[in-house]
């Protein structure tokens, strides 16, 4: 069948408005940071139903039609490139908050919504969606749930995967399966909805879920520490985390390359700590009693400085304050600025292993004479730390040298190559270096399995 068919045939099924092609492709574009580059498309589609989703695919599926599906386009890992060859279907239409269930604790939404908007209707209802990154403008749940992404409250609440617990999903071939339930625990038999959790797209479309939410804390105080060395910055954690019964909220470790341009962008010449330590760390904690809770940390901190532990502390618990101080870590696009071609990467190792392993890969970088600089900072409690090293070149031979340094001592250390981003299509050459050959291979199983002709987002992962 040709291709003005399926054109045609979606056109009749869905109705011209739901399916863009040629001139209204131009001011389309594959990722929120190339939006001068126009989308290479077959026809761009808007569905806003699941109906329309099964039509879609049930139409695809007929003509062997490769799909990619975009979300907020936020991810880092090239998983909503496109060819011309390709039908992209945007989650845009399908942004509907459907259920706040106070009760069960429960929010029920289409795939296309935005994460800020879930976490404001979580808000509202005194309670609160956890997941928290820096994208969370433009990302979708849809695409967080994809990516099982990860970002600031992982260390306390878990990655998305621990916060989603129903799934209403099309196959490949347009079936529907539909599993909304609200439940905690569900033991029948295989979890099926962990599987397209984290598949990019590749095993199925999300086109609803049901989202774990928690009573929203009644206290926040934040504070930035700076260390002399990571050996402190590991034990601290340890113990702030035993002295703070629970409510040790994110752990944030920020190397001192990178926090000089950060504090400089966000304050300027009123920095909150000097810019000469090695490890800067920034904390929160969430609790029930906002004073009580603060003047609990404030002893803390205290205790630490006494110790020797920590070097110099900035608590704050106003929440002006506490958003400024968190910028440093949310706003990385200070620093994405000041770059001239930037790499990013997210590593996943153990927690005590960090240290070497960074200053190993620093060594290798510098011997690269493209390379201008590397910032680090990561999600330290989590073991995932973030690397964007700066290049004064662009192109395949550089970015394939980087990808080496930072990605071939991660096997030795039992790492991942990922930590939260996923692999798209950046990452796939280096998925060997984190899974073994019979993992890849029961992959390649499940994804012949569940997608025979090879349709959906194809070529991303494996
Ligand atoms: C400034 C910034 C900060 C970030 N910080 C973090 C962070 O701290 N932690 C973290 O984990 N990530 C982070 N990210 C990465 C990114 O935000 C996440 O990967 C996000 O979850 C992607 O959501 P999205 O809606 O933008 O998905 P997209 O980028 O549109 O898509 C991502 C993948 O999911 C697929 N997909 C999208 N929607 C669906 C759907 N409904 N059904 C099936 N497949 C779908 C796409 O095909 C693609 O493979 C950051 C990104 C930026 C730009």
């Amino acid at each position: 069948m040709d291709e003005l068919g399926i054109i045609k045939q979606l056109i009749n099924k869905l109705g011209q408005g739901k399916v863009l092609t040629d001139d209204e492709l131009k001011a389309r574009y594959s990722h929120i940071w190339e939006m001068d580059r126009p989308l290479q498309a077959k026809a761009l589609l808007l569905p806003d139903s699941t109906e329309d989703l099964v039509i879609i695919m049930k139409t695809c599926y007929q003509f062997g039609q490769p799909v990619v599906v975009h979300g907020g386009l936020t991810n880092l890992v090239g998983s909503t490139q496109s060819s011309n060859q390709d039908v992209v279907i945007s989650m845009e239409k399908m942004n509907r908050i459907l259920e706040v269930d106070e009760d069960n604790r429960t929010l029920t939404v289409e795939a296309g919504a935005i994460l800020e908007n879930i976490q404001q209707a979580a808000w509202n209802k005194n309670l609160m969606f956890p997941l928290n990154f820096g994208a969370k403008g433009s990302a979708q749940i849809g695409g967080a749930i994809s990516t099982n992404a990860g970002g600031l409250k992982v260390f306390k609440y878990g990655m998305t995967r621990n916060l989603v617990l129903g799934l209403e999903v099309v196959l490949a071939d347009g079936t529907l399966i539909s599993s909304l339930k609200k439940l905690i625990k569900d033991n029948t038999g295989y979890d099926l909805k962990q599987l397209f959790i984290g598949a990019e797209g590749t095993l199925g479309i999300i086109t609803k879920a049901v989202l774990k939410l928690i009573e929203k804390p009644r206290s926040r105080n934040s504070a930035l520490l700076a260390f002399e060395d990571y050996n402190r910055v590991v034990k601290t954690l340890k113990w702030l985390e035993s002295n703070l019964a629970g409510t040790l909220s994110a752990y944030e470790v920020l190397w001192q390359v990178t926090y000089r341009p950060m504090a400089a962008a966000v304050f300027g010449n009123n920095l909150p700590l000097a810019p000469d330590f090695p490890y800067y760390v920034l904390m929160e904690t969430s609790g029930a009693d906002q004073e009580k809770d603060r003047q609990r940390l404030e002893h803390l901190l205290s205790d630490a400085l006494d110790q020797e532990m920590i070097t110099d502390a900035a608590p704050s618990d106003s929440p002006a304050q506490q958003e400024q101080l968190w910028e440093l870590r949310e706003h990385m696009d200070h620093v994405v600025a000041l770059c001239q071609h930037d790499q990013h990467f997210d590593i996943s190792l153990p927690i005590g292993q960090i240290e070497e392993y960074v200053l190993g890969v620093l060594m290798e970088l510098d011997k690269l004479p493209f390379v201008r600089e590397c910032y680090v900072f990561g999600h330290m409690a989590d073991g995932n730390i973030h690397l964007i090293v700066d290049k004064t070149k662009q192109g395949k031979e550089t970015i394939n040298a980087v990808n080496e340094v930072v990605y071939a001592p991660i096997q030795s250390y039992g790492g991942s190559v990922s930590a939260e981003h996923g692999i798209g299509m950046h990452k796939k050459a280096y998925l060997h270096y984190s899974r073994s050959p019979e993992e890849i291979g029961l992959m390649q199983s499940l994804k012949q399995m569940m997608d025979p002709l090879g349709i959906l987002n194809k070529g991303k992962i494996l």
